[in-house]
């Protein structure tokens, strides 16, 4: 690897921009966006007319607030192409949503936008310390999923040798990883932590392993579970953010220098955090639901799109964009158990205080009569695995379901499992959550 702080010619000049070059550029895209979207798509003139707005009404960034925001809902009423801005023949490449919730959605790039995401992604993997000539893993699934090919366009780009590996094979993968010895890795939080332990499977330590970076996206991680992966595999690990609805991976991303949250990559996409339940615009900082607007996007433009994901948005520091705050889950993650709403992210916290703990868990819920029951279930580390009394095992699980009640707001009932009993996800995102109760009527 070369150096991890930016070298001068490093950045693109935009990356360190005034914040009001900043805004003109987005302003100048932002009203192109809105006409394009505007006059190329019945559904968006639809639903500007219907609020009463017309493009020529957004004189500042601020107007946004007064047109009509997108869901997946409109993705999917207007399955497949009724939202490309394009003739179909124009585009160049279909990417369909990875279906963690509901029925799946299309959408379409024109090559013009792939050469943008491809910049966009290169621009990522340049924040997190990668650089030309550096070999790049990708193990994230390639297909319909942006994810494999997102991340592989970018590699390119950069000028980095691409090892398109996609997901599973687990045993290959780590084989490969210590016959061809890449720097990069970009896979799921997940699925690293299922790479790293056949290292250790494999007697391998965690210096001995060549991966330098890790760049991990697709699924909220917190910072226990940064430490988890930085500790198991020997390397920095970076935050991407991506949906497929807006682009794929590559709208924000971390910076190695700082590792404080994803930059929105805002030359490209305008950010806006909203109230999830009113729909107001809020000040930077606030919690709330990450909106976005492409402002470059040909085939598949996005106004307003709401996202569903929690965060906020921070103010800048290794870039001149804002940033974004870790992922806390989706709106539609959420879990009301006993009228407290809770994120299995928050359940992964308190169990990766625990050092004697992994990163694998899941949380079972269930309803006896009308109380909901909530089980966490997580495992030992493998070096400890046969090692702990019954003892032992009891009181870490006391600890746990004190620290959840205590942080979290939630009783429960903590099984701590032997190394392994948690079944891994290979391909794709992790399944933490087992809901069985029966819906409420
Ligand atoms: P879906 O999961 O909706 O089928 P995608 O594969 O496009 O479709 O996934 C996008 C979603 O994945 C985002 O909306 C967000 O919830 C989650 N995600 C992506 N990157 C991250 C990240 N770095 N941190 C947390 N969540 C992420």
């Amino acid at each position: 690897m070369t150096a991890k702080k930016p070298m001068p010619g490093d950045l693109e000049p935009i990356e360190t921009a005034s914040r009001d070059e900043i805004c003109a550029l987005q302003l100048q895209r932002l009203k192109w966006t809105l006409n394009h979207a505007y006059h190329n798509v019945p559904h968006h003139r639809k639903t500007f007319d219907a609020k009463g707005v017309h493009p020529d009404d957004l004189k500042t960034l601020a107007d946004l607030a007064m047109f009509p925001f997108m869901t997946k809902n409109d993705l999917r009423d207007e399955y497949p192409f009724g939202l490309l801005a394009v003739p179909r023949n124009q585009v160049a490449r279909l990417h369909a949503s990875s279906g963690t919730t509901g029925k799946s959605i299309v959408v379409g790039y024109t090559l013009k936008d792939i050469d943008h995401w491809s910049n966009l992604v290169a621009r990522s993997i340049r924040a997190a310390g990668g650089r030309a000539g550096d070999m790049v893993h990708v193990a994230y699934g390639y297909g319909m999923f942006t994810g494999g090919l997102g991340a592989h366009y970018g590699a390119e780009r950069l000028g980095c040798t691409v090892v398109p590996m996609s997901g599973g094979q687990t045993e290959k993968q780590a084989q490969q990883i210590i016959d061809f010895q890449p720097q990069i890795i970009m896979v799921t939080p997940s699925y690293s932590l299922v790479i790293a332990e056949e290292f250790e499977r494999l007697g391998i330590k965690p210096e001995d392993i060549s991966l330098k970076v890790g760049i991990f996206g697709a699924e909220p991680w917190g910072e226990g579970m940064r430490a988890e992966i930085e500790r198991k595999l020997g390397l920095d690990a970076i935050d991407i953010y991506g949906l497929t609805e807006v682009m794929g991976p590559g709208v924000a991303s971390e910076c190695i220098e700082s590792k404080d949250g994803p930059v929105v990559w805002e030359d490209h996409f305008y950010p806006e955090i909203i109230d999830p339940n009113t729909g107001e615009v809020l000040p930077d900082g606030s919690d709330g639901e990450l909106v976005f607007t492409s402002l470059t996007k040909e085939a598949f433009p996005v106004v307003r799109y709401r996202t569903r994901d929690l965060t906020r948005l921070l103010p800048p520091t290794s870039r001149a964009f804002r940033r974004m705050g870790k992922i806390t889950g989706r709106t539609d993650d959420m879990l009301i158990v006993r009228g407290v709403n809770m994120f299995p992210t928050q359940i992964e916290e308190q169990i990766l205080r625990d050092k004697r703990l992994s990163g694998n868990y899941q949380v079972q819920l269930s309803r006896e009569g009308h109380l909901d029951d909530v089980e966490v279930r997580c495992e030992v580390q493998r070096e400890l695995s046969g090692k702990l009394t019954a003892s032992d095992i009891d009181a870490i699980a006391k600890e746990l379901q004190h620290h959840i009640k205590t942080n979290v707001g939630v009783s429960t009932h903590v099984k701590v499992l032997p190394f392994d009993s948690i079944p891994r996800t290979l391909t794709g995102k992790a399944k933490r959550v087992i809901d069985e109760r029966p819906p409420q009527v």
